[in-house]
């Protein structure tokens, strides 16, 4: 389960399978009475990493993720909305890092003429790519996948695949920056800021001053603990949590770093995103609103 350097993995595995997490996420949603959005895929894609072979995650595991429904419900929303504010002002480049198992490019309303770039490890994009075959799914709009690690010269291989970096971008950077060591996030920074010409956009789940911390942390822990035992799990059967993928480490604040490079920046704190989508009653009270920030910067000059 540590990470190294140069870790790779499928869907199932390791900081793969986080993705398919949020996939069973997404599927709550998707079949709830009042869904934020609608993603029929992501059942597709749960159905398919079952038929290899995946098991759910443990009962306590799946409460964890559910306790987080709202929060994952209300960021996809703020994404969606995102790239979609960003067609509406003209731009028709999308760079969507760490895909996973979003589906943005096939199911929402894209303008004509948008191309999307995913970026995520190759094994993660391939079983993406096969389950969408298998269940005849077009994409809405032009895509293109970029298989590689973000770790790696990825800038080479968008603009390889056809990036043209003097267009303006949307960038969009969902459930991605703790699996990131906090160098790793600089470089990213970097990196997207070299390819955005003037007028891109970005949107940024951030891991922000007081996620990294200590107390927190095992607080976090400590709500996962309390769920399995509730669950009546195994005393023996490890406790996995997403943390362990996580570079626990205080990172540059995004707001300061995109302002100080001349990017104009809104942020909204979580709870402040699911009070706007009305899902922060549930999350306050059990008290596991994630401390995370939602950053949406244009780039001035
Ligand atoms: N953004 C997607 C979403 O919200 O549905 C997926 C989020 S999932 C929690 C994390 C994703 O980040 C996984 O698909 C994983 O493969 C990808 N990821 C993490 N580190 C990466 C890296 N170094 N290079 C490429 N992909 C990475």
């Amino acid at each position: 389960m540590a990470r190294t350097e140069d870790d790779n993995w499928d869907v199932t595995e390791s900081v793969g399978a986080t993705a398919l997490g949020v996939a069973w996420s997404r599927a709550q949603e998707n079949a709830s009475e009042c869904p934020l959005f609608t993603d029929p895929h992501a059942q597709m894609f749960i159905d398919a990493a079952l038929a290899r072979g995946w098991q759910l995650p443990p009962a306590y595991m799946l409460e964890r993720i559910r306790s987080i429904t709202d929060y994952a419900a209300s960021r996809t929303k703020w994404f969606d909305e995102f790239v979609i504010a960003a067609g509406a002002n003209g731009i028709e480049q999308v760079v969507i890092l760490a895909a996973g198992l979003d589906a943005r490019a096939w199911r929402l309303p894209w303008v004509d003429e948008t191309v999307v770039y995913e970026i995520d490890q190759p094994k993660v994009l391939a079983f993406k790519a096969e389950t969408l075959r298998a269940n005849d799914v077009q994409p809405a709009a032009r895509y293109v996948q970029v298989a590689i690690d973000l770790r790696q010269d990825w800038p080479k291989a968008l603009r390889d695949a056809g990036f043209d970096d003097t267009e303006p971008t949307a960038w969009t950077a969902e459930g991605l920056l703790p699996y990131l060591p906090a160098a790793g996030q600089d470089l990213l920074f970097e990196r997207i800021h070299e390819l955005s010409a003037a007028g891109s956009r970005i949107a940024v789940e951030s891991f922000g001053a007081g996620f990294f911390d200590g107390d927190y942390l095992a607080s976090r822990r400590e709500q996962l603990r309390q769920l399995r035992e509730e669950s009546g799990a195994d005393e023996e059967e490890n406790v996995f949590d997403v943390e362990d993928l996580w570079y626990a480490e205080e990172r540059t604040d995004v707001t300061e770093w995109l302002t100080g490079h001349g990017w104009e920046v809104t942020s909204t704190t979580a709870a402040d995103l699911m009070d706007r989508y009305g899902r922060a009653g549930a999350a306050e009270s059990a008290g596991t609103t994630p401390r995370t920030e939602f950053i949406d910067a244009r780039r001035v000059c």
